[in-house]
């Protein structure tokens, strides 16, 4: 793995690659870190100002080498957090630097208990056309657990506020897999987000990531995780609910109305590049990974002396690559389209996952015609297992 020097120089970023790209701007503040995540996002605001500045000053660093987007996602962090003035200077310069669709989805991630009438419609001025509000529960025991600072009242609140606002592609993410979380508890908010008539849903199973409280306390014994049936159950129930609704899963967590997709987060299953803007976020170029510093006070230095903030990168192989576009295409509904992995990689996918595949159908875990091969929804609670079976085909390619 290639690391930059610490104070990389401006020239020599990789040209995005042809397909046009989504652009991610990472927001890392928050106003209470919840025990759970390990996005990476501080509570002290002071420096938003000085962040917005370096944000802008990225932007103009990297107008030579990534300047067409179809797709813009705010997220973080907490971007309701920033101000309907704030969104609208990050967004003009978004769209005077860079060669910005006309038709652009630009989502904003916004939390209820942030958000107010009055932003909602500075948003919206200010071009934002997708609103996902990170909700997580309308329960309020499962709420407090998650130490969300918002009550299920703030969030359906705020989802009003949205609609009131004039924004038409809505869609909010729930969580499921809670210490103590029963069956029924999910059911009931999945029943409640259905009667939002939202656009889009997305529903996560709680992980516990390392260097997080929960993890802590996990590792503690002072919270327990609920059985892999339990969370298994809940997965199948939420495909089954949610078709019922009306959404049609289209990848592992994700779940929309026809048509209602979201474009920016379909890029990183699809393997088009994306670049990202802000302490902690990641770009793909169609070849190479990179990353930023994930720290505030760093990322703006290094925008001050004039180099671009990046703290690592990584050229993948051909292999890798091969079992990321794998990794990536199983967790969507559309799955791998055979032909185009041929044609990408230059293998033969018959001879190197055909007995692999015939075995893994006739467990129920994959559906495949002469032209897709794609999981079902027991294939997906094994998604890591079967991808893990691939990656051993593939050897040293
Ligand atoms: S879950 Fe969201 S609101 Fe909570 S700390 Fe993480 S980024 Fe902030």
């Amino acid at each position: 793995m290639a690391f930059y020097p610490s104070l990389a120089p401006v020239v020599g970023t990789a040209r995005m690659a042809e397909s046009v790209a989504g652009l991610y701007i990472h927001i890392p503040f928050c106003l209470k870190k919840c025990p759970y995540c390990d996005f990476y996002s501080i509570t002290d605001l002071s420096r938003k100002e000085s962040y917005i500045q370096a944000l802008m000053s990225e932007m103009k660093l990297t107008r030579e080498t990534a300047h067409s987007f179809d797709t813009i996602y705010l997220g973080g962090g907490t971007p309701s957090i920033l101000s309907g003035r704030e969104v609208e200077k990050i967004l003009m310069t978004a769209k005077t630097v860079y060669r910005i669709h006309p038709r652009a989805e630009i989502t904003m991630e916004i939390n209820p208990g942030t958000v107010n009438a009055k932003a909602l419609d500075a948003y919206r001025q200010a071009g934002v056309n997708r609103i996902s509000m990170g909700i997580q529960s309308f329960d309020k025991q499962v709420l407090k657990k998650l130490g969300r600072i918002h009550t299920a009242e703030a969030a359906i609140r705020s989802l009003q506020e949205v609609f009131a606002s004039g924004f038409t592609n809505v869609g909010i993410d729930l969580m499921y897999g809670i210490p103590d979380q029963k069956r029924s508890d999910w059911r009931a908010d999945l029943a409640q987000a259905v009667g939002f008539k939202l656009d889009h849903i997305s529903c996560y199973m709680l992980s516990f990531e390392p260097g997080t409280l929960f993890e802590t306390e996990r590792l503690a014994g002072r919270i327990d995780s609920l059985p892999d049936t339990a969370i298994a159950d809940m997965f199948q129930l939420t495909v089954a609910e949610l078709a019922l609704g009306g959404y049609n899963q289209y990848e592992i967590s994700n779940f929309a109305r026809p048509g209602r997709q979201s474009r920016h987060n379909v890029k990183y299953w699809n393997g088009s590049p994306y670049l990202g803007l802000g302490a902690g976020a990641h770009s793909f170029d169609g070849f190479t990974r990179s990353w930023h510093f994930r720290n505030i006070d760093r990322y703006i230095q290094v925008l001050a002396d004039g180099c671009l903030p990046v703290s690592g990168e990584e050229r993948l192989t051909q292999s890798q690559h091969m079992l990321e576009s794998i990794y990536l295409g199983l967790r969507t509904t559309a799955g791998i389209r055979q032909r185009d992995f041929e044609r990408r990689f230059g293998i033969i996918f018959e001879d190197l996952w055909g007995d692999l595949i015939v075995d893994l159908r006739g467990q129920g875990f994959v559906q495949s015609s002469p032209d897709r091969i794609a999981l079902t929804v027991a294939g997906m609670l094994f998604l890591d297992a079967i991808v893990g079976r691939m990656s051993d085909q593939i050897g040293d390619i």
